[in-house]
């Protein structure tokens, strides 16, 4: 079915909704409520399907409606204004390098739920940093994959253990386009991949004024297995993750230059694309003729690497068996031997030595960071051994703490409220310290409101997915209860949402489950957690934590205060973030490299409640929120759980408990307001992406440029 055709005064309706800007644009994303507000919930916000299903009859009205036309032509206004890219930071600050493109490597990409092409903070980091690439005005493209089925999604049977399936995702209703050739052909790039030629198409998908375009292996032309390639995220074994990474790393430059695209610099997002230098060392030796060595000093300098994860299964490794397969035929054109080529990557695995990725790509990159400064830290100690004549210290490795794109993650009512007290360009200045300053000009009682209305859409929500599910068949009594349909809307809610690898501890709040029960069943101050996340699907200790707390959720013991919500992602996650009292996080210090949903949570007035670790080391003040433990490392995991539980229970029942309780006659608990005051003042502008692209754009991005 094709898109409607649309009258002439709203024929503009498609060129919006093809670009995801509408998505972090508050009056453009207006112009969806009001064209069909059913349609835009039942959609899922989704605005290409809507303008596929929607009725000839209400275009007609809509056409018709003057203030709608009025306020659709004032979105396009902006929206020609934005697109001309006249005034933005970055033309105005470094006018003499916009023509230096930036080309940004990533697995994945989290930019909307109708695009379900991310897992978790990875994905949403890259997405967040392409849109405020654009915000801010870098020339800036980005390149990864569309996957047909996406992420899988979760579904949580009575027994608890999570399952997994897979949709296909509708080209047709999602804003992507196909990239076709001067003759109107369907652009296809290819890649030799072991013995076989490996060829893909290529989405293009607007992203306000940045660019992204994905790799797509599901063609005619393509044996079965190779169409599968791409098919999913993170759904295969090493050998396909080889192969990805073989298309995602020496693919995406060939994309690029296919598209007559020539960045001045390469940013890699995590090892997964690191083949890319090998392919840009290549086609200087092929064109030149000369030494890798020599190749390799003019790459360096222009390649950029940032690694996410100080857990060593985070980073990808390959057995020499198998890179003898896929690059056999290559090593020589790089002017290399096997052991030069292996050297590149050579590092010592649990499993034995092996083609580590992070290592390429420190070795070939110019410069790099970790994602805290904490990350850092740990990442300068973790890779020592790819610079052994470097003290510790001295490893080039600096940390640039990550940020949410802001314009995305603050909820309606405080975008308007902060329009109301900041001005309305405030989302312009949004990371500028001193506007935030004035949060204390808001009155505790309009603060509370809005929270009120948050978490009353959350528990709207819940029931809504848990009465649909209902309604589907596909549940049965005790899954209703698990999902939430007992919660209160008035007791002190405790979110806790992510991805569920062990280290994150989502089960140590249980430790002492007679201890949590009295804080949870107090009659007179309730207090209720909800949790979500998915378990990558090899995870099983992941999923044996879901399946922990689903049993605990199923259980009468606990009274309906614990709820496990299925199928975790963006949408729900912005329910969560911003309904919830208090935001808790447990990860075994030092593993959580960053954390971003915190941060989501802090913007909108949601303390956190956190281990030391990742950027709460950094946004921890004393007054916005409560650090779990002491900010120590520990020898012994056990010690460590049962210090940091005991940390996390004196909380509850000492200060978060009271100080949630304690109302005023007009209801509005002020100590509470306060915290949450100091959450928004100290969080908004320092950890936004903002903050973040400006400082890899001044620590990184320009001296690369300028090199
Ligand atoms: C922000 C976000 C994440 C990242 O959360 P962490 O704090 O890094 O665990 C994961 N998933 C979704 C859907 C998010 O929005």
């Amino acid at each position: 079915m094709a898109m409607k055709t649309m009258p002439k005064k709203l024929e503009r309706l498609p060129e919006l909704a093809n670009n995801l800007w509408w998505s972090w644009n508050p009056e453009a994303r207006a112009v969806w409520r009001m064209l069909d507000y059913p349609l835009w919930r039942t959609t899922v916000h989704n605005p290409v399907k809507m303008l596929h299903e929607i009725d000839d009859e209400m275009l007609k009205t809509k056409a018709a409606d003057p203030a709608f036309v009025r306020h659709l032509n004032k979105v396009m206004l902006n929206y020609d204004h934005v697109m001309g890219n006249s005034d933005s930071w970055f033309v105005t600050n470094h006018k003499e390098l916009t023509n230096k493109t930036i080309g940004y490597f990533s697995f994945e990409f989290g930019m909307h739920v109708s695009l379900p092409i991310y897992s978790g903070g990875l994905g949403i980091l890259s997405g967040d940093h392409i849109k405020e690439a654009g915000d801010i005005g870098l020339p800036f493209v980005g390149v990864g994959f569309m996957y047909p089925q996406g992420y899988f999604r979760q579904r949580i049977p009575s027994h608890g253990w999570q399952e997994s399936h897979y949709e296909h995702l509708d080209m047709e209703k999602s804003p992507v386009e196909l990239v076709r050739d001067e003759e109107g052909n369907i652009l296809q790039i290819s890649v030799d991949i072991g013995d076989q030629t490996v060829n893909a198409q290529v989405w293009h998908i607007k992203v306000g004024r940045a660019k992204l375009y994905l790799m797509d292996t599901d063609v005619d032309s393509n044996a079965p297995w190779n169409r599968e390639l791409s098919a999913r995220l993170y759904g295969g074994d090493t050998e396909t993750r080889i192969r990805q990474e073989i298309m995602l790393g020496i693919g995406g430059v060939r994309l690029l230059r296919k598209l007559g695209i020539t960045p001045e610099i390469y940013h890699m997002n995590e090892g997964h694309s690191a083949f890319l230098v090998l392919e840009l060392v290549r086609e200087i030796v092929a064109k030149t003729g000369c030494s890798f060595h020599e190749a390799a000093l003019q790459v360096r300098p222009k390649s950029i690497f940032t690694t996410h994860t100080p857990v060593p299964a985070g980073h990808d490794a390959f057995g020499f068996n198998l890179m003898d397969k896929y690059f056999g035929q290559y090593w020589e054109q790089l002017g290399l031997d096997r052991t030069g080529f292996m050297n590149l990557g050579a590092h010592e695995e649990s499993w034995g030595e092996a083609f580590n990725m992070t290592v390429l790509a420190l070795k070939m990159s110019g410069a790099a960071n970790g994602v805290s400064q904490l990350h850092a830290e740990v990442s300068r100690d973790m890779w020592q051994s790819v610079w052994p004549e470097k003290e510790v210290d001295d490893i080039p490795i600096i940390g640039v703490t990550n940020g949410i794109h802001v314009p995305t993650w603050t909820a309606l009512p405080f975008e308007n409220l902060l329009n109301k007290y900041f001005g309305p360009d405030w989302v312009d200045r949004h990371d500028d310290q001193a506007m935030w300053e004035r949060i204390n000009d808001i009155p505790d009682q309009e603060i509370w409101d809005i929270h009120i209305d948050l978490r009353d859409k959350l528990f709207d929500e819940i029931r809504s997915r848990t009465r649909k599910r209902w309604v589907a068949g596909h549940r049965d009594a005790t899954q209703v209860l698990t999902t939430g349909a007992f919660l209160s809307n008035r007791a002190l809610t405790i979110g806790f949402a992510r991805r569920f690898a062990t280290y994150k501890r989502a089960t140590l709040i249980f430790r002492d489950p007679d201890r949590l029960k009295r804080i949870l069943m107090n009659p007179h101050r309730p207090v209720q957690i909800i949790f979500a996340g998915k378990a990558h699907p090899a995870d099983d200790p992941g999923k044996h934590l879901i399946q922990t707390i689903y049993n605990i959720a199923k259980s009468h013991d606990w009274g309906g205060r614990i709820a496990f919500l299925e199928d975790y992602d963006m949408h729900m996650g912005r329910y969560l973030k911003q309904g919830s009292d208090i935001w808790l996080n447990t990860p075994r210090r030092p593993r959580e490299a960053s954390g971003t949903s915190g941060m989501k949570a802090a913007l909108n007035g949601v303390p956190n409640m956190s281990i030391l670790d990742g950027w709460w080391v950094e946004g921890y003040n004393g007054a916005n929120g409560w650090a779990i433990g002491e900010g120590i490392d520990y020898d012994d995991p056990d010690e460590q759980d049962a210090a940091d539980a005991e940390s996390m229970y004196q909380l509850l029942e000492q200060e978060i408990v009271p100080l949630y309780y304690d109302r005023d006659r007009d209801g509005v608990p002020r100590g509470w307001v306060q915290l949450m005051k100091e959450s928004i003042r100290s969080n908004g502008a320092k950890f936004s992406m903002r903050r973040m692209v400006k400082e890899y754009t001044e620590q990184l991005y320009i001296p690369a440029m300028k090199s």
